[in-house]
């Protein structure tokens, strides 16, 4: 059975390149019948924040990225000191002592001689006298993955064929001196122990991906298939690593991006289906595709989202956004129509109150010179109320006989009059909500 996890560390809130991520996982698992995991990768106890579980929570559960299961690793760890003692066992699990500046010389004097700077597995030459004398001295070491040195290849689910070097890469360290134990060994107990199918993450994981399947093989596990997304850029093709911290989901609630805005852009952008505006969720899944999407950077620009909520709102009827409507201050008698006149006008719910506000109060009349007889005329022939739908029809065609005027010059300074604008919602849906005119019926 298809099973696919989204995996995410709880140490800061979740960005729009992590959506991607959880987003694909989601679809796959969903389009297959199977299993989405959310699972929390929560083995740094320093950096990782229960605040952030919650938080990454709430945000799937905005978009509708329902998960049938979360796993936590922090409550896993017997399952990986296991699988530590196995692989020292095998002969494939080692201790290195060198300090931070160590390796950072000796990553120097490769690069200065040209060399690729990996790992000289020196800890391995080590005696037992030796590392007790190491230990005595510096504490306990870390413990590194002896990577068997051949060609490690997989097919990608986006990338296609890979194949990497072992002997290019430096033996991971999967446990630190202070016996934490990293994400490289727990992802992949994880993965074997719970069944995980598919694995998505992005392209910066491909080199982790070469040292886990070698992890899983040593364990006796099945590799999954993997697939590599693209990273973001910025619309230039900029970096955006540095600005994902201002592109994190809550952000974008905040600034009134729907979600269904958010998830038919992420689930197109960088493959070669449009990105269109999808009703729901499951015209996400019937039309997702792994295989079409690209290996190149993925521009994303946050203005995208806007067109597509606007547009997203102009279909939903009032009861899906009746909340909004009351909290923008509508009566409920005026809810009806004030929703069919605003959603036209509209980019996201936050431009509700402004719409209601002028409704209500009335806006500042904008009225050039050469019209002012001619409003002053046109307000004395406004029909007594109740305003309806019709009212605007009747009206304008009294004031067309009385002032001979038509056409732009009969409508736009009526508009502009009762609305302080050039442009808006049709006249007549909204004369009825004008609470000022209304109050003359
Ligand atoms: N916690 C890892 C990350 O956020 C998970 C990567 C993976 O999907 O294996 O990068």
């Amino acid at each position: 059975m298809t099973t696919t996890r989204f995996a995410p560390s709880p140490t800061g809130y979740i960005h729009v390149g992590n959506l991607r991520t959880a987003l694909m996982n989601y679809l796959i698992a969903r389009k297959a019948g199977g299993t989405f995991i959310l699972r929390i990768d929560d083995t740094d106890p320093e950096r990782s924040k229960e605040e952030y579980v919650d938080a990454i929570k709430q945000d799937l559960e905005w978009l509708g990225l329902h998960w049938d299961r979360v796993e936590r690793q922090s409550d896993r760890l017997d399952r990986y000191a296991e699988a530590a003692d196995k692989l020292r066992e095998i002969g494939r699990f080692y201790e290195a002592f060198e300090t931070p500046t160590e390796l950072d010389l000796k990553r120097k004097k490769q690069l200065n001689m040209g060399k690729p700077p990996v790992y000289d597995r020196a800890a391995l030459s080590l005696s037992e006298a030796e590392k007790e004398a190491l230990r005595a001295e510096r504490g306990n070491g870390v413990w590194r993955f002896k990577l068997d040195h051949e060609r490690i290849e997989w097919n990608d689910g986006i990338l296609g064929d890979i194949s990497i070097d072992a002997a290019s890469v430096s033996d991971p360290v999967l446990i630190r001196g202070d016996g934490q134990v990293l994400y490289t060994i727990a992802s992949v107990v994880d993965d074997t122990e719970m069944g995980v199918t598919d694995v998505v993450r992005g392209s910066d994981h491909v080199t982790n991906t070469a040292t886990q399947i070698q992890i899983i093989e040593a364990l006796g596990g099945t590799c999954p298939r993997f697939a590599h997304h693209s990273l973001l850029t910025g619309p230039q093709g900029e970096a955006l690593s540095k600005r994902l911290g201002t592109l994190a989901l809550r952000d974008l609630r905040e600034q009134g991006v729907q979600p269904m805005a958010l998830l038919s852009l992420m689930a197109r952008l960088g493959s070669s289906d449009p990105v269109e505006l999808r009703a729901d969720m499951s015209e996400l899944i019937d039309g997702f595709d792994i295989g079409r999407f690209g290996a190149a950077p993925t521009k994303f620009d946050v203005q995208d989202l806007f067109p597509l909520t606007a547009k997203h709102l102009q279909s939903l009827p009032l009861a899906d956004v009746s909340e909004a409507v009351a909290d923008a201050g509508v009566p409920a008698d005026l809810a009806e129509p004030f929703w069919t006149m605003a959603r036209e006008n509209i980019t996201t719910l936050g431009d509700l109150k402004a719409w209601w506000d002028l409704c209500r109060d009335g806006a500042e009349p904008l009225i050039d010179d050469e019209d002012r007889a001619f409003i002053a005329e046109a307000m004395d022939l406004l029909p007594d109320g109740p305003f309806d739908g019709d009212t605007w029809g009747t009206w304008t065609k009294a004031v067309k006989e009385a002032t001979g005027r038509k056409g732009k010059g009969l409508f736009m300074p009526l508009r502009k009059a009762l609305t302080g604008m050039e442009r808006g919602p049709e006249m007549a849906t909204l004369l009825p909500l004008l609470q000022v005119i209304r109050a003359r019926g």
